[in-house]
């Protein structure tokens, strides 16, 4: 009776539930395959047919990468600063809420210690569904604060961004995390601390154009979407056509600004041997 509890049942309620109840359902990539949600985890948010990296909540990108799953999560206190008491459809305000109630987390990034492979290591994970991954006080504030604990206990800092940029919400006062970010990653690399970043789709806007550019290391996954403006405004501001794979992690490997492009399943491995390699030296 496998089959019908584990293919039929769920596909049934699939069709009555609402969307946000995940488990157990099936889940619909890009090019129209549906992955049940059991192969969708065992393949990491990776596309089985077509080999999209799908974006990742922070807490299954935790458990792949750091040792038997563990880690222990850093709260930084949250931000309640809504600086132009912003409304578009909604409230800023209201907005925050809703994300907070649908990832059950305080902002679009957490922290977490943990082990890749026993080495101790400091991380920072985007979750792009707060919000689309914006940069506000608060990313800025878990930034600096992961910082300070890699520079305070010698250990290697890693931040896998998956963001559309600045937090239009907070005005001025997001665009201001970016030389604060880009400034609490100057003293990780005067301590001579290694910091890797792991671009993850999509890495854009003021996130791209600041700390998330700078690792020692820069790799990104497979499909990644990496740049600063969008498609269409450069188009308009060069006055011309740019290639289909543009902004792609294959084509900012090719132009020499990244280190190298990962599938997700190889990245715990990979970043294990730079890890290594890099601590031996120090
Ligand atoms: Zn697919």
């Amino acid at each position: 009776m496998n089959w019908l509890t584990n293919y039929i049942k769920p596909k049934l309620e699939s069709l009555v539930k609402k969307k946000d109840v995940p488990k157990n359902l099936w889940i619909k990539c890009l090019c129209g395959n549906m992955l049940y949600y059991k192969d969708y985890e065992k393949s990491l948010g990776v596309c089985n047919e077509c080999g999209t990296h799908m974006r990742l909540p922070s807490d299954s990108r935790l458990k792949f990468l750091l040792d038997d799953g563990k880690y222990e999560k850093i709260k930084v206190p949250v931000n309640k600063i809504d600086p132009l008491s912003f409304k578009d459809k909604k409230k800023y305000k209201d907005r925050i809420k809703e994300a907070r109630k649908k990832t059950k987390e305080d902002d679009a990034v957490v922290i977490a210690e943990g082990k890749i492979e026993g080495i101790d290591v400091i991380l920072v994970v985007f979750d792009f569904s707060f919000m689309g991954g914006s940069m506000g006080i608060s990313v800025g504030d878990n930034i600096l604060k992961a910082s300070e604990i890699s520079v305070k206990k010698n250990i290697p800092l890693i931040i896998i961004p998956s963001s559309g940029g600045a937090r239009m919400q907070e005005g001025i006062l997001s665009l201001m995390q970016m030389p604060r970010t880009i400034a609490a990653i100057q003293k990780v690399k005067e301590n001579k601390i290694p910091y890797i970043v792991v671009l993850s789709d999509p890495t854009t806007g003021g996130v791209c154009a600041s700390f998330a550019m700078l690792g020692d290391i820069l790799i990104a996954e497979k499909g990644a979407t990496i740049g600063f403006a969008g498609r269409r405004v450069i188009e308009q501001t060069i006055k011309e056509t740019i290639p289909d794979n543009f902004q792609t992690a294959d084509y900012l490997l090719e132009h020499g600004m990244i280190d190298m492009v990962v599938h997700r399943k190889d990245l715990k491995q990979k970043i294990y041997k730079i890890l290594k390699f890099i601590v031996k030296k120090n």
